[in-house]
């Protein structure tokens, strides 16, 4: 049968919803989906965190822009069934869109081609702006108390056309009205509304960017909101609630009560090791931007081949960082050998991560010393090492001195091999990030090291005086801030929780 030869030589396509915008709202489904998909051919409004999430897929944008569509619907119908027969059986093609994709989402277009051209297909269901951004705002599209149903309309006009809305219905319902693409046309549907015979003063709001760090609300009435979203500027995506429910958004708006919001806060760890801090500060209300002021370098571990088949000549190896673990262990595998190589040495380790990631490896530290710093390790070995015992350590290029000078202090050989280095400002400063940094826009900079601190005085030459407050962890950062001239606040214990803290009970000047 030819259809089913069809059938048999095609990928799976799935139109999977995004949600709407914050990552944490896409489902499970989308997120296996993802991981597996060979192609996803996606929308504008697609956060980067969830494209992110497919990491072996070759990625198609055919995201519109307002007012230019640079791949007309057509021909994305045609695009999903030639994906589907180019990578074939068994592959995965994922269309995701924005919210969920049979909301103006044209997903039903696109499931019908796909049915006539035999391709199989999913639909996988998203959180729909359209009742999530009211409620990240602090509307509830139905309350019993004052509207028991909502009605989602499209507000987008039609090159020229007038808007299709039969606006009398709309208004007989008496329920929540939600208007989706209504940044242009707010004007024009708030006085259908009222010709039809809505009260003036009905309560009505507008949700940009709904459910994102920068969501903004402006409140008003039917007859004032348009105005009201013009002098604010308000920019797309952004949806119009009218209804009484709009009128508990200033109570039931819970986010406007977290300890940072309306906070912007900079993250300036490299970008591997930045989700910890910005997922608290994130939860805690801030916008978090992430500018990676340093980043970790290995040397090759062929380089390190030669210095890691001369660990017999030491009785100690010394690790000062998890990172330092990975780059001896992929230097031992450079030199054909493993753990068992390591036999004859003690082994000591900075403090309990580093320890563990040495567990990790099978390599149970010999030596922890109580105090997590370089001071302490150095003391520590030089009481417990017998005369003569030669130390190997394994750690950063350019390193803190304090290591090194307590065990020259204590007459102990060492040799200080350079495993991997810190590379500053390794990317450019983002755009705009510096006038927002001088104005007081961003409100605080967290710094988890001297090295942050160096790489963003790096990018950012003339931030003494800035405006921003710089949360430091640890006493020798927040040292390393004042020398540049920053306003520093030290968290009080060395962890991100403790750090995050730091930055919610900021005194903000005015
Ligand atoms: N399928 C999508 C809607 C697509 S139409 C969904 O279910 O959400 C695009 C419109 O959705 C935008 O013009 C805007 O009105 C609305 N929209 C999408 N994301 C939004 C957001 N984060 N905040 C406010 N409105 C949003």
């Amino acid at each position: 049968m030819p259809s089913s030869r069809v059938t048999d030589s095609v990928a799976h396509v799935a139109l999977v919803g995004a949600g709407p915008g914050d990552p944490g709202l896409l489902t499970v489904r989308a997120h296996d989906l993802l991981a597996r998909a060979d192609v996803v051919v996606h929308d504008r409004l697609v956060p980067p965190e969830v494209l992110a999430l497919a990491a072996g897929a070759r990625l198609v944008d055919v995201g519109k822009r307002a007012g230019c569509h640079p791949v007309p619907q057509g021909r994305i119908n045609d695009l999903l069934i030639e994906e589907a027969r180019r990578v074939g059986t068994g592959g995965l093609v994922v269309r995701l869109k924005g919210g969920d994709p049979y909301v103006f989402g044209r997903g039903g277009e696109e499931a019908t081609r796909l049915l006539e051209a035999g391709v199989p297909f999913e639909v996988v269901p998203g959180v729909t702006s359209a009742v999530a951004a009211p409620a990240l705002a602090g509307i509830p599209v139905t309350d019993r108390r004052l509207s028991s149903s909502f009605h989602v309309v499209t507000a987008h006009r039609r090159a020229g056309a007038p808007l299709d809305i039969d606006y009398e219905a709309l208004v007989r319902t008496g329920g929540t009205l939600v208007f989706l693409m209504a940044v242009a046309t707010l004007d024009e549907v708030c006085a259908g509304l009222v010709s039809a015979g809505m009260d003036p003063g009905t309560p009505a709001a507008v949700v940009e960017r709904g459910t994102l760090p920068d969501q903004r609300r402006v409140d008003g009435t039917v007859e004032t909101i348009g105005a009201l979203s013009r002098a604010a500027a308000v920019g797309s995506p952004a949806l119009l609630v009218v209804g009484d429910v709009c009128s508990l958004a200033p109570r039931l708006d819970f986010r406007a009560r977290l300890p940072l919001a309306g906070r912007r806060v900079v993250v300036t760890r490299p970008r591997d090791r930045a989700a910890g801090i910005a997922g608290l500060l994130t939860g805690l209300g801030a916008r978090v931007d992430l500018v990676p002021c340093v980043e970790t370098r290995a040397v090759p571990p062929a380089l390190l081949a030669p210095v890691v088949e001369r660990v017999p000549d030491f009785s100690w190896v010394v690790l000062t960082s998890t990172f330092g673990v990975s780059c001896l262990m992929d230097a031992l595998d450079a030199a054909g050998c493993d753990v068992r190589w390591l036999a004859g040495a003690r082994v000591a380790a900075i403090g309990s991560a580093t320890a563990a990631e040495l567990a990790r490896r099978g390599v149970r530290a010999d030596l922890v010393p109580e105090v997590y710093d370089g001071a302490h390790l150095g003391a520590a070995i030089a009481s417990a090492a017998a005369p003569g015992e030669r130390v190997l350590l394994f750690r950063a290029a350019a390193g803190t001195r304090d290591l090194p000078d307590a065990l020259a202090a204590a007459g102990v050989p060492y040799e200080d091999v350079a495993a991997y280095e810190t590379v500053l400002a390794p990317e450019p400063a983002p755009e705009g990030l510096a006038e927002a940094l001088a104005d007081g826009v961003v409100d605080v900079v967290t710094f988890t090291s001297g090295s942050t601190v160096e790489g963003f005085a790096r990018l950012f030459p003339d931030a003494s005086g800035w405006r921003f407050v710089a949360a430091c962890l640890g006493e020798r950062t927040a040292a390393r801030a004042r020398a540049h001239g920053y306003r520093a606040v030290v968290a009080p214990e060395a962890t991100i929780e403790a750090l995050a803290h730091a930055v919610a009970v900021v005194q903000f000047s005015a």
